[in-house]
């Protein structure tokens, strides 16, 4: 059931509360609302309460955090390239934990995946989250007011109150924007960290955005799915091309192996932060469907669950449809969203 205007309305106060009153001693707590959005989306089952495994929240920090692991460097004389503070004291335990993964050797998030003390840094990084981000995210000035989710949560597990995962759905993109920029001012205001930033920083890119290398991987295993052709407007590719994330990254900044395709940079431009138009959601679907293994076997620095990706789409033209967006089609045409749509991802 589809929470009450009422209740959104006090749904998104009690955010802003959090954010302007809440006390973010270190980084988790915007970790810890970015992953529940997240796992909001990538549910397929939001109506009502949802169950989210400490395990799965776990791994949505080890993601969040492994691209801060490594040394920040400003590029500027006179800072110092050192890994960002995340709290206060001594650095977090879920860096260090992660740090430990560099350590044996794993260089990508998907690498890390697949080492045998995977499973016990998730368990380490879970122990943290409980401990901690899950303890204090609802508590204003030493008063618990769980919005979220009940609190004392069961053991293993949190439950998110009826209606929270929709409506975390619903503002995902909100949540997302006011965590990351509470993040970077968290960290630039940590006096441990301005001898690494120095007065001009690119935080923003190195703390969540993918390294445009890894996106050289991608480019050439479309070029061959693509057979060199353009995905949205068929036409020959030239030797530059555009990797585009298909449900924009605008909308959902997350790196996921069947969300690339490989496109022209004109078309690339004009699609900018739109939905692709029905033709293209058919094309994607069925491409994703044919190339998968190759696509699972071959992206191995991203996250290739396809039934993940599509969960996402879907709800993201969902999204599109309930506010009457345009989908674009090719150079400055666009059409509204159909319903229809959904019923494509739905039935591959
Ligand atoms: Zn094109």
């Amino acid at each position: 059931m589809i929470p009450s205007a009422e209740r959104q309305l006090l749904f998104l106060q009690q955010l802003q509360r959090l954010f302007d009153e809440g006390e973010f001693v270190a980084t988790y707590k915007f970790a810890l609302l970015m992953a529940l959005a997240e796992i909001s989306v990538e549910s397929d089952h939001v109506d009502g309460k949802l169950e989210v495994p400490m395990i799965a929240i776990a791994e949505k920090f080890a993601e969040l955090y492994w691209p801060q692991t490594v040394p920040y460097s400003s590029g500027t004389a006179g800072t110092a390239t050192e890994i960002l503070y995340q709290n206060q004291g001594k650095q977090t335990a879920v860096v260090n934990a992660l740090l430990r993964l560099r350590q044996e050797g794993a260089t990508t998030i998907s690498e890390a995946k697949k080492y045998a003390s995977w499973s016990t840094t998730l368990r380490t990084i879970a122990r943290t989250v409980a401990e901690m981000p899950v303890k204090y995210l609802q508590n204003f000035g030493g008063t618990q007011i769980p919005f979220l989710y009940e609190y004392p949560n069961p053991s293993g597990k949190i439950v998110l109150n009826e209606g929270v995962a929709l409506m975390l759905r619903t503002f995902h993109s909100f949540i997302q924007q006011l965590a990351r920029a509470g993040w970077i001012t968290h960290i630039r205001k940590n006096k441990r960290n301005s001898l690494i930033l120095g007065q001009v920083d690119a935080l923003e890119s190195f703390m969540f955005e993918t390294p445009r290398s890894c996106l050289t991987q991608v480019s050439e295993l479309l070029r061959k799915i693509q057979s060199n052709k353009c995905f949205y407007c068929g036409s020959t590719l030239l030797n530059q091309a555009d990797v585009d994330h298909f449900v924009p990254w605008s909308k959902y900044p997350r790196d996921l192996a069947h969300n690339f395709v490989l496109a022209h940079a004109s078309c690339n431009r004009h699609k900018s932060d739109m939905l692709a138009a029905e033709r293209h959601l058919d094309n994607w679907l069925e491409r994703n469907l044919r190339y998968n293994m190759e696509m699972v076997y071959e992206l191995t620095n991203f996250s290739s669950d396809l039934e993940c990706s599509n969960r996402v789409a879907y709800w993201a033209y969902e999204q599109g449809i309930n506010i009457g967006s345009h989908s674009w089609v090719d150079k400055q045409l666009t059409e509204p969203l159909s319903r229809h749509c959904l019923g494509l991802i739905l039935s591959p």
